[in-house]
């Protein structure tokens, strides 16, 4: 198979924590492309876009030479990297932080504790700009993967690491006592490819798709019927985002409201609708929701 010139190009990670997620993202912006483990590269077919698959490492290096257009990596990988990408959009998944980490029993408490110590990391140079700025020299282990069962092998008095539930840090006996980078996945972008204006418009069109479905994910649709003497009061509850529809209803002193409702609010909203008289309260998922 080869590539389109004219294609635009996003790089994902193949396999690994954002892997599933960055197809699943794609899929839910409409776009059509065969996966199976070992691919490489996926034409889609229903938009001008090529899929390339690879190791997150190399995601940014490939963005910032142009081999793709886009990439969807984490921003520890971004920062780590140092590479000259432009990074578009945080997408709300892929959270964790890189936190430095110490035995339970350490007398380090702090980064400036640091001073003379050893710390291991797959993140040396986050890690060494974080000690820098604080003037702290520290020596740097540089370790790939299974950073934290460094200090028990006594290769190491601290550890910087990506911490997601704190579950791994825990079963090592290891304590978080600073975060160093909070991080998500992001869409990162070429430069010269944002600045050329057909892969700008094929961009744009992509950005819009991802986030209405990511603000369809934390956002619900409320529908409810309540007494027209209520709907001022209702108004007021339900958040700004936009007036609410009203239906009138068979019964001349009922109406149905329906409104989308950002998550994070969702229950104490219900609780205060359901106070002012509203019944029948239907809550439904959005699969997407275009603004503007
Ligand atoms: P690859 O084989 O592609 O190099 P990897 O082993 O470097 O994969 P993963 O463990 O799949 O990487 O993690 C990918 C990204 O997921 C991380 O760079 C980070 O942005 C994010 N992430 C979220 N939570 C965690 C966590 N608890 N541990 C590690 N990474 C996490
Ligand atoms: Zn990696």
């Amino acid at each position: 198979m080869k590539l389109d010139g004219d294609n635009l190009k996003i790089v994902l990670q193949k396999q690994g924590r954002l892997a599933q997620l960055c197809r699943e993202l794609l899929r839910s912006a409409g776009l059509d492309f065969e996966y199976h483990e070992g691919r490489l590269f996926s034409p889609c077919q229903n938009f001008p876009l090529d899929i390339l698959f690879l190791r997150d490492d190399d995601i940014p290096e490939y963005v910032q030479d142009g081999v793709a257009d886009l990439g969807v990596v984490g921003l520890n990988v971004v920062q780590e990297k140092a590479a000259q990408v432009i990074q578009l959009d945080a997408l709300g998944f892929g959270t964790c932080t890189l936190s430095i980490a110490v035995p339970r029993k350490s007398s380090i408490s702090s980064v400036y504790d640091l001073e003379g110590k050893r710390i291991a990391t797959s993140h040396p140079h986050i890690v060494e700009v974080f000690l820098d700025q604080r003037k702290v020299k520290a020596r740097i282990i540089q370790i790939s993967g299974s950073v934290e069962i460094t200090p028990s092998l006594d290769v190491a008095d601290a550890i910087c690491d990506l911490v997601s539930t704190g579950s791994t840090l825990r079963s090592n006996e290891l304590e978080p006592i600073e975060v160093v980078l909070k991080s998500e996945a992001f869409l990162i972008a070429n430069a010269q490819s944002l600045k050329d204006p057909k892969r700008r418009e094929l961009i744009d069109r992509l950005r819009m798709r991802f986030q209405s479905n990511l603000r369809a994910r934390c956002t619900k649709y409320v529908m409810m019927n309540a007494p027209k003497t209520a709907l001022e009061e209702i108004k007021t509850i339900l958040p700004g985002m936009k007036s609410p529809t009203v239906v009138p209803l068979a019964e001349d002193e009922m109406v149905a409201i329906h409104s989308a409702v950002p998550e994070e609010l969702f229950w104490d909203v219900i609780e205060k609708l359901r106070k002012t008289g509203a019944s029948d309260i239907l809550v439904v998922p959005i699969e997407n929701m275009v603004t503007g």
